[in-house]
């Protein structure tokens, strides 16, 4: 079967000081159907950029697609007029970010909000459409949603505005859902919670799901495949059972190594040295040299090209 999303030599550019920036440069993936993928790096790794592009949502900020085509279920995303555009998205696909308050209406009640999401979409009748929202609130694990229903957005805590989005999120039985660090916000014992949530919904409507995260302790949870980009580039890309069992690219296991765990204490956790270079100043050559302990005289000056490693992974370093 065809994968549900196609991203083919993707690149979108930034006017900056008159020069034109590549935030997003030669990026292609695959997701496949009722799968989730995550898409991992440290922030401006170009992630964020890449999932607004799929919404057709790059353009509003001096941003645009230089290159690359997007095809979302059989259908050209990037050249399709906004009229049509506009349908697919919030029906088809759908998104959810990190800060819920930045989508909700502060002044309409959560339940209202949901019903309006329902309606819009035609996904029920008017008649009907209180009940299902109330539905929808339970689904998503929302105590009391036959008395929380006329409630606003400011009255319930940030896993449950969290909550509330994923329902009208999920309000038009998307076939892709694009969660942009969804949990960062919030404590950690709540994110499980929500992504538990989260892949139980999936589970249910058999929706894919594009996980966008720097944490690569959610992928090994709930991933079934993981993209690691850096600076615009997708830098290795697995299976997330061999990412764990043998990541190749320095980068990645540089983001392993920042995983909290429970044997070991903060002071001993690692971070990678340096910082992830501004956009305007990518390096030469391999863009992650000046913060890898394997760099090479070549890593200084060429670019490693993405090496298919075997039918499972590819891989961008001159290690391989
Ligand atoms: Fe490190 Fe060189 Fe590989 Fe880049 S290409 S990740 S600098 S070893
Ligand atoms: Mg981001």
């Amino acid at each position: 079967m065809k994968p549900l999303l196609e991203i083919k030599d993707l690149q979108v550019s930034f006017l900056m000081k008159d020069k034109l920036i590549n935030a997003v440069d030669g990026v292609s993936f695959d997701i496949p159907r009722k799968k989730i993928v995550a898409l991992v790096g440290e922030s401006g790794s170009g992630k964020s950029v890449t999932a607004l592009s799929v919404m057709g949502l790059i353009g509003y900020e001096s941003g645009r697609v230089m290159n690359g085509e997007i095809i979302f279920d059989g259908q050209d995303i990037l050249n399709m007029k906004e009229k049509k555009l506009s349908k697919i998205r919030g029906k088809d696909i759908s998104m959810i970010y990190q800060d819920p308050m930045s989508t909700l209406n502060p002044a309409i009640s959560v339940g209202e909000q949901i019903r309006e999401s329902l309606l819009i979409h035609k996904m029920a009748s008017r008649k009907d459409s209180k009940e299902i929202s109330i539905k929808l609130m339970e689904e998503v694990g929302i105590p009391d949603s036959p008395q929380r229903y006329r409630d606003l957005p400011g009255s319930f805590s940030g896993g449950m505005r969290q909550r509330i989005m994923i329902a009208m999120a999920l309000s038009c039985k998307p076939k892709l859902l694009i969660a942009d660090e969804p949990t960062t916000a919030l404590d950690v014992s709540i994110q499980a919670e929500i992504m538990n949530t989260l892949q139980d919904m999936k589970n249910r409507i058999g929706m894919s799901v594009l996980l966008i995260t720097h944490d690569l302790g959610l992928v090994a949870q709930y991933a079934e495949r993981a993209i690691v980009m850096y600076c615009g580039k997708v830098m290795e890309e697995s299976s997330v059972q061999s990412l764990f069992e043998e990541p190749l690219h320095p980068y990645t296991i540089g983001l392993m190594n920042c995983i909290p765990r429970i044997d070991i204490s903060r002071d001993e956790l690692s971070s990678i040295p340096g910082y992830v270079p501004s956009i305007a100043n990518y390096p030469s050559g391999c863009r992650f040299h000046d913060r890898c302990s394997e760099a090479k005289p070549v890593c200084r000056d060429k670019m490693p090209d993405l090496i298919q490693i075997n039918e499972d992974r590819r891989v961008r370093c001159w290690l391989y």
